[in-house]
């Protein structure tokens, strides 16, 4: 057990390591970011930093020895480099997470071995490929990045044969995924524990603009909540099988054949914000419990309902607005350059 008083390393500088921090001041930790970028709004709400690249071993070695235990809140680090972090501190969720989930070839090949059932894909590298992949799998789809993609960047959608076509296609490994007909869509997180305890927090129906998480709201639809037994059923042996430690996410489309399986972060995620003021133990303290091995606390519902909205980009103006209803529960992530498409913080209402 890690007690309270101890460092936790937290590898990523954004928004889910600054609210991993909180939850675990809360519990008297101090907390280490280790970020490339010279300004971190994790590190703003931490006792320490390192500023280094996550390819840098040596740095890395240097920031786990200082560290109790290390996590991360960022799945784009690679995985090989974090061998240097393993010789000093136990690392949660382990490596093995972070390279099934940073891949989009990984993750589907991973999670149909379990039984998982995804969109028709195909890994694509040449022209030939796509066109191959169209042929097979139909259109519309949408090619992505396998690598590197979050909040709908690295994303093309394709509508007939053609497009494929006049696309010039980016020099990285890709994939074709068929487009998926939902009727809504929503996400599993739940906590795994070191001697294999895992909760879920209720699922949340999830609405995206433009690719990016719009809201998520508590309880979801009856279409969703008829498909979660069986999504949680996919998430559980995904936990099992990585033999994994701390917060886990899987989201999905609720398809009128069943939960589709669309991807996993190995992390605490966007979709799981409401859980700071609508559950009675929010994903982020949870994380922190997992990674130590303090006992879990209970993931209920604290309201009837929950609904989380993010502000994206220009939305964060609207604070003092926000603020005049004294109901709302306002995050803001201390970012600067406020920038379209940018998460600069969420708000919450509980339904009492
Ligand atoms: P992703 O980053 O892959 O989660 O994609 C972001 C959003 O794009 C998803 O939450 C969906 O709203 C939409 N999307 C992604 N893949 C598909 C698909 N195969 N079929 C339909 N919509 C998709």
């Amino acid at each position: 057990m890690i007690a309270p008083g101890e460092t936790i390393g937290i590898l990523g500088g954004g928004q889910l390591g600054r609210m991993i921090a909180l939850a675990a001041a809360n519990l008297g930790y101090r907390c280490h970011v280790y970020a490339p970028e010279a300004d971190s709004i994790a590190a703003d709400v931490c006792a320490a930093f390192t500023q280094g690249d996550y390819d840098d071993a040596d740095a890395l070695a240097g920031f786990a020895g200082q560290c109790a235990v290390v996590t991360y809140e960022f799945e784009n680090v690679a995985a090989a480099p974090l061998a240097a972090v393993t010789g000093h501190a136990p690392l949660h969720p382990p490596a093995r997470a972070l390279e099934v989930a940073q891949d989009r070839v990984n993750e589907k090949t991973f999670v149909e071995a379990l039984g998982g059932r995804p969109a028709p894909w195909a890994q694509v590298d040449s022209k030939a490929d796509l066109l191959a992949a169209i042929e097979r799998i139909g259109a519309p789809g949408i090619l992505k990045t396998r690598r590197d993609g979050y909040d709908g960047k690295g994303q093309w959608r394709i509508m007939t044969p053609a497009d494929a076509d006049s696309l010039d296609l980016p020099a990285k490994p890709l994939i074709y995924e068929g487009f998926v007909t939902f009727g809504a869509e929503f996400s599993v997180i739940l906590v795994r524990a070191a001697d294999g305890d895992v909760r879920f927090w209720d699922s949340a129906e999830n609405v995206h603009k433009a690719g990016i998480l719009d809201r998520s709201t508590v309880p979801a639809s009856p279409l969703i909540l008829a498909q979660v037994d069986e999504a949680r059923a996919l998430a559980k042996k995904v936990a099992d099988a990585l033999e994994y430690v701390g917060v886990l996410t899987l989201e999905f489309f609720a398809t009128e054949a069943g939960p589709v399986f669309n991807e996993m972060a190995p992390r605490v995620h966007n979709s799981g914000h409401w859980t700071i003021e609508g559950a009675l133990t929010s994903q982020f303290e949870n994380h922190v419990r997992a990674i130590c091995g303090l006992p879990l606390g209970s993931t209920a519902l604290a309201a009837k309902g929950v609904v989380m909205d993010n502000l994206i980009g220009d939305d964060a103006h609207d604070w003092p607005k926000i603020l005049s209803d004294p109901a709302n529960h306002l995050h803001l992530y201390g970012k600067e350059a406020v920038r379209p498409g940018r998460k600069m913080g969420h708000v919450t209402r509980l339904v009492l």
